[in-house]
């Protein structure tokens, strides 16, 4: 089985105009015009920040359990490391492209800025389908992907860490292959590990966290109590159902959540630790007693006040952004809006936290585990959501103070700032010649 790259997720005969929309390095490019425009950079510099600095594509021979030979495509790329290792996850995927990935580690690149950890970006990517893959051949895959590697990442170098379809054990196996080769335990290489192997704590609800956090703020700026404040969340894997966990504990009402096979509301607001049992009973958030099944597609539309979509990319677009009812978005995702939606919520007066701020939770404590790891002293939980929460609100209120001096939207500050932070790293540096 050869999965090739594919190209992004558009209906066949669609408008060029709508496959350029659901283009994430299109969609990237265009805020990043914006905000260098409105900062005044000049074009040399805006070439340089607009290209990655370094990329890698590698096809990896892997014996399949049934005995077959298969070969696998493999992408790194850095996009940045003008103010630190590139930094960013690794996706195992079907349609994965190298566009796709380039988009992904210039979004790091300005997420690492936003939140001011001395990182750039990066973002890694195989062509896979690990549905359909079993655990012996996604780790022969990822071996033999870090085996290729050896050399492009490292603790001073580049730092993955989990994204879609990889997780901690996913970063163990990284973590093993690339020791084996540099002959001496090397934790700091990627982030997001078990603990028992150099992970820190609070990873894991990092990014769900600092969503919580993000919207906490923005209540505050709305005047509104987590006690009335609805949440609606697409997407119940790590980003968001920790944030619905969270949220719920911290007196949120989370009314719906929006899964890949169906949606469950209840106005006076879900239980979710019961609905993650029920979940892990039945394999799906359907049919759960505390709550009465609605269609999936309409629920991104209920009027709420928060909304969360903490999925995928290109979830919100031109053609329903319109419909949406909420306060407030708060983009768990990478990408969850197009550009092209981006005019639509500013008219609706929609108060946006913007990706790059919004789920930059999870690479701070990625950062915190870097420190740990490179320190060989281990903090406590407390310590690591303290600093994280500080982390966020700083950056959530670096973001609005630029906003409203420039009279810009959310989005568009938060490149602003980064752009900036990215560009006097470079100035100061200087370009090596
Ligand atoms: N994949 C996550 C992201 O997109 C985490 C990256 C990291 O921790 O390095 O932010």
């Amino acid at each position: 089985m050869i999965l090739e790259a594919t190209t992004p997720p558009t209906a066949p005969g669609a408008s060029q105009e709508l496959e350029d929309e659901f283009n994430p390095r299109l969609s990237a490019e265009a805020r990043f015009d914006r905000a260098a425009a409105q900062l005044g950079l000049d074009d040399g510099m805006q070439k340089v920040l607009r290209t990655p600095a370094r990329e890698l594509i590698v096809h990896i021979p892997v014996m399949l359990d049934d005995g077959r030979l298969e070969v696998f495509t493999g992408y790194r790329v850095q996009h940045s490391i003008a103010r630190g290792p590139a930094k960013g996850g690794i996706r195992y995927a079907p349609d994965v492209t190298l566009d796709e990935v380039r988009a992904l580690a210039a979004w790091m690149t300005w997420k690492c800025a936003v939140v001011n950890i001395p990182f750039g970006g990066g973002k890694g990517g195989v062509v896979c389908d690990p549905s359909l893959l079993s655990p012996a051949e996604l780790e022969r895959i990822t071996r033999r992907y870090t085996a290729e590697l050896f050399g492009f990442i490292g603790p001073e170098i580049d730092v993955p860490a989990p994204d879609m379809n990889t997780n901690e054990q996913t970063m163990a196996w990284i973590m093993d292959t690339y020791s084996m080769h540099a002959r001496q335990t090397q934790a700091a290489v990627v982030t997001g590990k078990p603990i028992a192997l150099g992970g820190s704590r609070g990873r894991a609800e990092a990014t769900g966290r600092g969503c919580m956090i993000v919207t906490d703020q923005a209540l505050r700026r709305l005047g509104l109590e987590r006690s009335a404040t609805r949440v609606v969340i697409q997407g119940f894997g790590n980003v968001g159902g920790m944030a619905a966990k969270l949220m719920a504990r911290a007196g949120y009402r989370v009314v719906c959540i929006i899964e890949w096979d169906g949606a469950v509301y209840n106005p006076r607001g879900l239980d979710i630790v019961e609905l993650m049992k029920h979940r892990a009973e039945t394999g799906s958030i359907t049919g759960f007693a505390g709550g009465e099944d609605i269609e999936r597609e309409e629920a991104l539309f209920l009027e709420t006040d928060v909304l969360l979509p903490a999925a995928k990319e290109n979830v919100i677009t031109s053609r329903n952004a319109h419909r949406l009812r909420t306060k407030i978005l708060c983009e768990g995702a990478n990408g969850p809006v197009t550009h092209a939606a981006d005019t639509i919520l500013a008219e609706k007066g929609i108060f946006v936290i913007p990706d790059i701020l919004a789920n930059a939770g999870g690479v701070t404590v990625s950062y915190f585990e870097w420190v740990q790891d490179r320190q060989g002293y281990f903090w406590n939980e407390r310590t690591v959501n303290d600093r994280l929460e500080e982390v966020m609100v700083t950056s959530f209120q670096d973001v609005v103070a630029y906003a409203d001096k420039h009279g810009v939207n959310n989005r568009i500050a938060a490149y602003m700032l980064s752009l900036d932070r990215v560009a006097q790293a470079i100035r100061l540096r200087g370009i090596y010649a």
